[in-house]
């Protein structure tokens, strides 16, 4: 794949000028932090992409801004990549033609709370939507490890699940987006109101469908949720008593992460609640649900070793930021050599499988976490592993043993759509959805080989 910086092909300036006071940077410090995200956390994107530029940020104020910025950007067809927390991790919101990063952080209003209904602003911060509907004892039902950096709009159009995921399932599973306001990039951009299962379709789509400005996301009771670190003897009995967890309907978590030794050497701050040489759980339970989480643990000889309520206040460190993919950050904070899998284990017969996939690695070579989830209703796990990088071809033989094994795997080291899971079961919907909102390909054009625009 070809990593040359494209040339313009459209006047910045008369692009600018038809702006009018619709806000912009030209600061090529700024320019260049706001085109990029996490695609560093693998080797292969990092050589791909590192040199991809914007031409400028714009920075909507509101809708209307965003109107006329969609307007002038398909009079002059300028490719537009829309940006939110910009905590992507396979390059989503990367500028890969150049054009304009619409930063859409701006949009951060709450429109209207209805008991456990929310109509937000896609640009607003995770956790400061939970900040908010707490007051009326509703949260997020779900959020990636990212919540304290990430928009809910780019939750939806780039991510996939999160603590809350192991009751709720993923992003995706109908009922956990219940509707979205799109803008068109048009000459005369439209507004699309997408309802129930429609709403679906600005799923994972790495914003090449259109500007989400604003979503209906279902809520669940906010309890008060304290974060454990369990210990135990080896990873397998980790992971048996996460997998009980899970299926224990009537202890109420949030987060259930079995995590192998040495992982925890990743997070050196953490050093005295990870015992030396043994595995853990990384867990939230509700407060009421402690007794019989405790009685689970003691059944499988857990010990322990951490137990607070959940901080998320400046400075303090909520233990999902030690899980989901901030375990590969910490992890290359460490050591520049890590990169992850995202795996996906059947459903069934998932302790077998586990313990297959385990038995064909090194732990030199694989160091494994899992997060609980839901799938289809389904209790499993995703299987976010580092993997200690030494070539392309050796990542490569990694993600087909995996396949080989009936283990299904969403490659993070690549950047188009349709290399990626998402789009896979999106299909033939999302093509369909993005010729409406996108005629002329300009929406974070690079990402989608098989999208023919209209010119
Ligand atoms: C350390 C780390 C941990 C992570 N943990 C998780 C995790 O637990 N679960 C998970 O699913 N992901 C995880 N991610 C990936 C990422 O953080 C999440 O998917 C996050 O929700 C993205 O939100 P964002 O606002 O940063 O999106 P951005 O990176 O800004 O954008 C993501 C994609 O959405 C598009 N987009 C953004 N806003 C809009 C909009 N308003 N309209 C249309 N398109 C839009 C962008 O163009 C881009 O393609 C992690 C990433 C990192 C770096």
């Amino acid at each position: 794949m070809t990593t040359k910086v494209r040339k313009r092909d459209y006047e910045l300036d008369a692009f600018v000028a038809a702006l009018g006071d619709v806000p912009v940077e030209t600061d090529p410090k700024i320019i260049h932090r706001k085109s990029r995200d996490f695609f560093w956390f693998s080797p292969v994107l990092k050589r791909q992409l590192q040199d991809r530029l914007a031409d400028i940020v714009v920075a909507p104020r509101d809708e209307a801004d965003v109107m006329h910025a969609a307007s002038a950007a398909a009079r002059h067809r300028v490719p537009v990549t829309i940006r939110g927390g910009g905590t992507g991790n396979y390059g989503q919101c990367v500028p890969v033609q150049g054009g304009v990063v619409l930063d859409v952080s701006a949009l951060n209003a709450i429109e209207w709370q209805k008991g456990a209904l929310l109509r937000v602003g896609a640009g607003r911060k995770m956790h400061l939507i939970d900040a908010e509907t707490r007051k009326q004892g509703y949260e997020l039902r779900m959020h990636p490890s990212t919540k304290r950096m990430a928009s809910i709009g780019g939750f939806a159009a780039g991510g996939s699940a999160g603590a809350g995921s192991v009751t709720y399932g993923g992003m995706r599973e109908l009922g956990n987006i219940t509707g979205a306001r799109v803008i068109s990039l048009e000459e005369n951009p439209r507004t699309f109101e997408l309802k129930g299962d429609a709403a679906l379709k600005i799923c994972h789509g790495w914003g090449t469908t259109g500007i989400i400005t604003a979503l209906e996301m279902p809520l669940a009771p906010a309890f008060d949720w304290i974060d454990f670190i369990v210990s135990f003897d080896d990873f397998m009995t980790a992971v048996r008593f996460g997998y009980e967890l899970t299926l224990a309907d009537g202890v109420v978590k949030k987060l259930v992460t079995p995590i192998a030794w040495p992982v925890p050497t990743y997070f050196p701050s953490m050093e005295q609640y990870f015992p030396k040489g043994r595995a853990a759980v990384v867990a939230m339970i509700a407060e009421h649900s402690i007794e019989p989480f405790v009685s689970l643990a003691a059944a499988q000889n857990g010990v322990i070793t951490y137990r607070r309520p959940t901080d998320e206040s400046m400075g303090a460190r909520p233990l999902y930021e030690l899980t989901w993919n901030h375990t590969t950050l910490h992890a290359l904070n460490v050591d520049r050599d890590i990169t992850y899998l995202q795996a996906l284990y059947p459903a069934f017969g998932f302790m077998e499988k586990v313990e297959e996939i385990q038995s064909l690695f090194s732990p030199e070579e694989l160091l494994q976490h899992f997060e609980f989830t839901r799938y289809a209703g389904q209790p499993t796990a995703y299987g976010l592993a580092l993997i200690k990088y030494t070539t392309d071809e050796r990542l490569n033989e990694i993600m087909d043993i995996h396949q080989r094994h009936g283990v299904f795997i969403a490659d993070p080291h690549i950047w188009m759509l349709e290399d990626s899971a998402g789009y896979k079961s999106a299909g033939a919907d999302l093509m369909g959805f993005k010729r409406e909102v996108d005629p002329l390909g300009i929406c974070n054009p690079g990402k989608m080989r098989t999208y023919v625009p209209l010119r």
